[in-house]
């Protein structure tokens, strides 16, 4: 059994990735060939934004959004404090200071509450502007937006979606990558939607933006690439990439997003009574990136990912540590704030195996053996 099957995945799509690749390597446009122009109209349609610009990876996408903002020295920019280190190095790293902000236990994402606390914080203290709120979808589901953008409103903030997990979630209606001033998303190979290497994408529907993200990504051309007004960088999506996208997206609508919903919803109906399962908020649909569990404590967490991977059933912990324990972060100030749930659950998560190529034999595997070990 594997965590998530890309071989599995890849035998189904066979035939059509196999084409697309071909196609890319008759033509021989391997950096900016048509299929990455035609990929950016379809995933900006299928998130309903105005614009989509790709990128090399996730991360890239992060940093692309915060130099198109002038994010730097000074700036406050909130970060969940339970996610993947990119979502708050990349502030780090343009110059500004990441701060932390707790989650909510139900659904791992940012809490409003906390959220407001930090904000006020650092107003209150005076030494740097709150800036930007970076609301990440983890493991699937949309942050609660309709909060967070209230909260934004309030104090002035613009919202960057760090979506890299959440392709595929929605709203209502409203799809994930949609939510921020700029969102962001990662194909890296083990996201919902991800390609054969790295690569990312950033949405808007602010035209002014959207050209300068065209600029930064390519050493801030003007004009063309030998005019450059501007400090940017090397970060695009090479054809072979968007080629085999493509393909994959098409396979994401028409079912991968409805396999994993269903795998979701057995797990849930089925570990529900013993362990704390993960919950989606009314009207939110997740992309299921991963589906974590919460035990007891660590303990318990530890023991059953050793007995699992005994019997072959691979589980992943994410995350082990809160950003504001990274050693990277030291010395920054980057705490204002209790940041006590995150902690607790870096302790008590597990992720199980979940991906569209599941099977139904597979996933009570996963069940009996959860239930055989907690003596249900
Ligand atoms: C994976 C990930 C990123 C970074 O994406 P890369 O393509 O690996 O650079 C950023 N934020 C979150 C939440 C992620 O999970």
């Amino acid at each position: 059994m594997q965590f998530r099957d890309l071989q599995k995945q890849y035998q189904v799509l066979k035939s059509d990735i196999d084409q697309a690749i071909s196609q890319v390597l008759t033509d021989g446009n391997f950096i900016s060939g048509t299929q990455v122009a035609e990929l950016e109209e379809k995933l900006a349609t299928c998130v309903g934004t105005k614009h989509c610009v790709t990128c090399g990876n996730g991360t890239d996408a992060l940093t692309l959004a915060l130099m198109v903002w002038g994010i730097g020295a000074g700036d406050a920019v909130f970060v969940p404090d339970f996610t993947f280190f990119a979502s708050g190095e990349t502030p780090a790293y343009a110059g500004a200071t990441p701060v932390f902000v707790d989650v909510e236990e139900d659904t791992f994402n940012i809490s409003p509450a906390s959220l407001e606390e930090a904000i006020l914080e650092i107003k209150r203290e005076g030494k740097l502007t709150p800036r930007v709120i970076v609301a990440v979808d983890l493991f699937g589901q949309p942050a609660d937006y309709p909060r967070i953008r209230q909260i934004a409103d309030r104090y002035g903030l613009l919202i960057l979606e760090d979506g890299a997990q959440g392709f595929g979630g929605r709203i209502g209606q409203q799809r994930a990558c949609s939510f921020g001033d700029i969102s962001t998303t990662s194909f890296f190979p083990a996201k919902p939607l991800g390609c054969y290497g790295d690569g990312g994408a950033v949405f808007t529907d602010n035209d002014e933006w959207a050209l300068l993200l065209r600029s930064y990504r390519i050493h801030g051309k003007g004009t063309d690439k030998y005019d450059n007004v501007r400090i940017g960088m090397n970060s695009r999506l090479d054809t072979l990439q968007a080629a085999i996208l493509q393909v994959k997206l098409r396979a994401f609508e028409k079912y991968e997003l409805t396999e994993v919903n269903q795998t979701a919803e057995r797990y849930t109906k089925l570990l529900g009574d013993i362990v704390k399962t993960p919950k989606v908020r009314k009207e939110f649909y997740s992309s299921w990136a991963q589906y974590s569990i919460l035990l007891k404590d660590e303990a318990q967490r530890d023991g059953l990912q050793a007995y699992l991977k005994e019997k072959k059933i691979p589980t992943m912990v994410y995350y082990p540590k809160p950003m504001s324990r990274q050693g990277a972060f030291r010395g920054m100030d980057c705490v204002k704030t209790d940041l006590s749930v995150t902690a607790d659950l870096c302790r008590r998560v597990l992720a199980l195996p979940m991906h569209p190529y599941l099977t139904k034999e597979e996933q009570d595997v996963v069940i009996e053996e959860i239930k055989g070990y907690l003596k249900f």
